[in-house]
């Protein structure tokens, strides 16, 4: 998963045209806005994969969200988009 910005994507959720500025997630088949990009907290609950399309398991979730949390993140933060900016 990854943030690209500069090329104008449609969201693969809410299906809205972004702009040419806005980023968004690269999450393979599609992109997702920010605002329907998951959360850390998210994927407690949902199914991820890593870069080789495995599940990731729930041992490496949580290390992933521990890392995030240790680096001054939030639960709620966006995937890929790195602590809100205030
Ligand atoms: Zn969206």
């Amino acid at each position: 998963m990854s943030v690209v910005i500069g090329i104008k994507a449609v969201c693969g959720a809410c299906e809205r045209q972004q702009s040419g500025r806005e980023p968004y997630v690269d999450v393979g088949e599609f992109h997702l806005c920010k605002s329907c990009s998951p959360t850390y907290a998210d994927m407690r609950t949902q199914t991820f994969f890593d870069q080789d399309g495995e599940p990731l398991r729930p041992r490496e979730i949580e290390e992933i969200i521990a890392a995030h949390l240790a680096d001054g993140g939030d639960l709620t933060d966006k995937l890929g988009f790195g602590p809100e900016q205030s």
